[in-house]
């Protein structure tokens, strides 16, 4: 009995979380016989909870960022930070390209957009995207005009659709999560990102002179890390209300599943490769250890993922999860997971490449092979140039289907489900980000057991 209490205390929060949902999913089946979604009085009682949750981790989101990233630069040699820097894009895009052909192998042969969908409703027009401008609009917002701006002014792009409303959707919940900005979020977390990381590099090349700055910051992000703690205690009462509103308000689960059911698995089954697979056995090679209890480590912001539908709100959890459970080098955790969090995203970009593919089959179009290799390269470039908040793989979807002249108002087929495969997808991103960090934990500093404490302290006078 010892052993089980002791198991219970040392993973009382994974529990709390785990039962939250339940809880949360029980109690929204319960009261959506009783209540409908736009009884909006009702909802925002229900939803209050949730709400407060998702304010105090994107609180957290803009401090973090900053002192995460310059104190871990400042505090890293610069030999280290330029090999981190060389391993985490190597380790971004071969995965995230990986992610985009399983989806589409899958989305080849399962043929969903062929299968039983013939009575799908449109739901209303879009605007076109171009890529061109989509890409000019992401390399623009790595470097704000404002900093002070950036951190709460939308990036309105030129490229992205500016009225990316669905007008004949009755429901009105169906447009309050989608983003009304391409690229953007309410941060331009791209931009703060770039000038953390000029900062950070300039900081640690200063040497004594920048000593007060490193303190300043390391001191900072240390009372960050601190603050996240006890709102993670309150996280699985959050998680329990924003799921339960959730599941009151989705439309009827019977139509909308069965109508695209086969879409959802092959998006489903391809998330599942991926994330219980792949990423574990990349892991596994480069870094022989254990990925499922890696996995088990980060539950609760896999979690946190699921239920906010967003990586960057997830992040000051993903950041609690990797130093405290997964013991991640503090320096590689407050670099790795911001800036995973705001371009990695396996999820995503496999499902750009599946919903696209599912897409032209619904409209018989017969893609050649280039245009495959085409949607394959725009999906990864949509992925990264997504925000990490809910929905943005929808918007930037738009550029995947422009580059091949696939019909952009049909995003609105797949809206029905996008909420609930929005968070299927944000928690593979996530556990994308995890893993990565281990990795380059792995590659940059080497065994765990050889490390010497001191090992990368700055290096003064570069
Ligand atoms: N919600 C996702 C995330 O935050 C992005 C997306 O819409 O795919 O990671």
């Amino acid at each position: 009995r010892g052993r089980c209490s002791q198991f219970i205390i040392d993973n009382l929060l994974i529990i709390m979380m785990i039962v939250a949902v339940a809880i949360g999913v029980g109690m929204g089946m319960g009261l959506r016989e009783h209540w409908a979604y736009y009884e909006k009085r009702k909802m925002h009682f229900l939803r209050f909870p949730g709400d407060l949750l998702m304010n105090m981790l994107k609180m957290m989101i803009l401090p973090l960022v900053f002192s995460s990233i310059i104190s871990a630069l400042a505090s890293l040699d610069i030999k280290k930070s330029g090999k981190m820097g060389i391993v985490a894009i190597i380790y971004y895009m071969s995965t995230t390209l990986i992610a985009v052909i399983i989806g589409i192998i899958l989305v080849l042969s399962i043929r969903p957009g062929e299968l039983g969908n013939s009575d799908l409703d449109r739901k209303g027009k879009e605007k076109t995207a171009n890529p061109y401008d989509a890409l000019m609009d992401l390399i623009r917002n790595c470097f704000p005009p404002n900093l002070i701006a950036a951190c709460f002014e939308k990036q309105v792009t030129s490229a992205t659709p500016t009225n990316f409303t669905i007008s004949n959707a009755t429901d009105d919940y169906v447009t309050r999560d989608v983003p009304k900005v391409g690229t953007g979020s309410g941060t331009n977390i791209l931009g703060i990102i770039v000038f953390s990381i000029f900062l950070g590099i300039i900081i640690a090349k200063m040497g004594e002179k920048g000593k007060p700055l490193v303190d300043f910051f390391e001191s900072f992000s240390l009372a960050i890390i601190k603050l996240v703690t006890l709102i993670i205690w309150y996280a699985p009462f959050g998680i329990m209300f924003l799921i339960a509103a959730k599941v009151i308000e989705m439309e009827d689960p019977a139509k909308t599943f069965t109508q695209l059911a086969y879409y959802m698995l092959t998006v489903l089954a391809g998330l599942a490769v991926h994330g219980f697979i792949v990423l574990p056995l990349i892991y596994f090679i480069v870094v022989r250890r254990n990925p499922y209890k890696f996995m088990y480590n980060m539950v609760k912001a896999l979690t946190t993922a699921l239920a906010t539908a967003s990586s960057s709100a997830t992040l000051p959890i993903t950041m609690n999860c990797l130093q405290e459970n997964n013991h991640i080098d503090e320096r590689v955790t407050k670099m790795m997971a911001p800036i995973g969090a705001t371009i990695n995203m396996d999820g995503t970009a496999l499902y750009e490449a599946v919903a696209s593919i599912f897409i032209a089959q619904y409209n018989n179009i017969t893609l050649d092979v280039g245009q495959v290799i085409i949607i394959s390269l725009t999906s990864t470039a949509a992925a990264i140039g997504a925000a990490g908040i809910p929905e943005a793989g929808l918007v930037t979807m738009t550029i995947v289907l422009t580059a091949v002249g696939l019909p952009v108002e049909d995003v609105t087929l797949i809206l029905a489900i996008d909420w609930f495969l929005d968070r299927c997808r944000t928690s593979i991103n996530v556990l994308g980000d995890s893993f990565g960090a281990g990795i380059v934990d792995r590659l940059v500093l080497g065994p765990r057991s050889n490390r010497n404490l001191d090992n990368g302290i700055m290096v003064s006078g570069i």
